[in-house]
């Protein structure tokens, strides 16, 4: 979509799109479930160009929130709508909304199920060690989506969607679709996509935190780890980043066990750069 002089916005887009139509990951179709058995999503975009953001928040009946949350950016001077108004007003403006049960999977009525059943047993996550050690084990679910992209005019941008945590409570919203938490964007300093254990990420605003720190000068490979330690020294949390400035410098980084990411640039074709590691 860039190399056919797409913009930064819609190219994020369109990746977010992809990989919320992939039950693969906890966006869209496939999400994690709500403790009410819901798929409940969230998801934020923002053009670094405008500073224009849209996010919408616990939407149950749209298939792509990604596809919701740009049509906020674009049509709306608000910045956030959440629950049955989001789904009326992306409605309004011509997008199909479609039943809960098409985004759920057996595969997650399973996983809740377990959950539910390792929550009333007392049971805690074996993954994460500090802080998340004692916690049950929807805080230690992870697989959000994001993107961030440079088109040719030099605009940057960046999107996330998540359907949030294992067996949340219905209407918990994330880090993921809160503008400086989980995603931003800013031609002045760089565009961002986080995910993690969101409630740690929340109290920091790390994507801004994230962005500032490239805004002062340092280069995204080191503000993207410095993001994390900073994460982890804070609030013991845990979490993944992306990070890229106007230069298309980018930078990558995890303490979580692992983090899947690809990159494209004019010479480097995703396929190539997959990583899960
Ligand atoms: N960050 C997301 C949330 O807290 C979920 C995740 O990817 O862990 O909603």
């Amino acid at each position: 979509m860039l190399s056919r002089g797409g913009t930064s916005v819609e190219a994020v887009e369109a990746a977010v799109s992809v990989m919320e139509e992939d039950d693969t990951f906890d966006a869209g179709r496939g999400s994690f479930l709500t403790s009410e058995g819901h798929v409940q999503c969230d998801a934020l975009m923002m053009c670094g160009k405008t500073l224009r953001a849209g996010g919408v928040g616990c939407v149950e009946r749209v298939r792509h929130a990604v596809q919701a949350a740009r049509l906020v950016l674009e049509k709306s001077p608000h910045v956030y709508f959440v629950g049955p108004g989001a789904e009326d007003f992306v409605h309004s403006l011509g997008m199909d909304l479609i039943d809960n049960s098409e985004l759920v999977l057996d595969r997650e009525r399973a996983r809740l199920a377990e959950a539910q059943e390792r929550a009333a047993a007392g049971l805690q996550d074996a993954t994460f060690s500090g802080d998340e050690a004692g916690l049950p084990a929807e805080f230690a679910s992870h697989d959000t989506v994001g993107a961030v992209a440079l088109d040719r005019e030099g605009n940057l941008a960046a999107a996330t969607s998540t359907g949030g945590t294992l067996n949340k409570t219905p209407g918990r919203v994330g880090d993921s679709s809160l503008i400086g938490c989980g995603c931003y964007a800013d031609n002045e300093s760089a565009a961002t996509s986080l995910t993690g254990w969101g409630e740690p990420i929340m109290k920091l605003v790390l994507g801004k935190w994230a962005c500032d720190r490239v805004g002062e000068g340092t280069a995204p490979e080191a503000a993207a780890r410095e993001s994390i330690a900073y994460l982890h020294r804070r609030l013991k949390g845990h979490g993944g980043i992306i990070l890229l400035d106007r230069k298309g410098r980018y930078g990558i980084a995890h303490n979580t066990p692992q983090m899947a990411w690809a990159l494209r640039t004019e010479q480097i074709k995703a396929a190539d750069t997959v990583r899960s590691a």
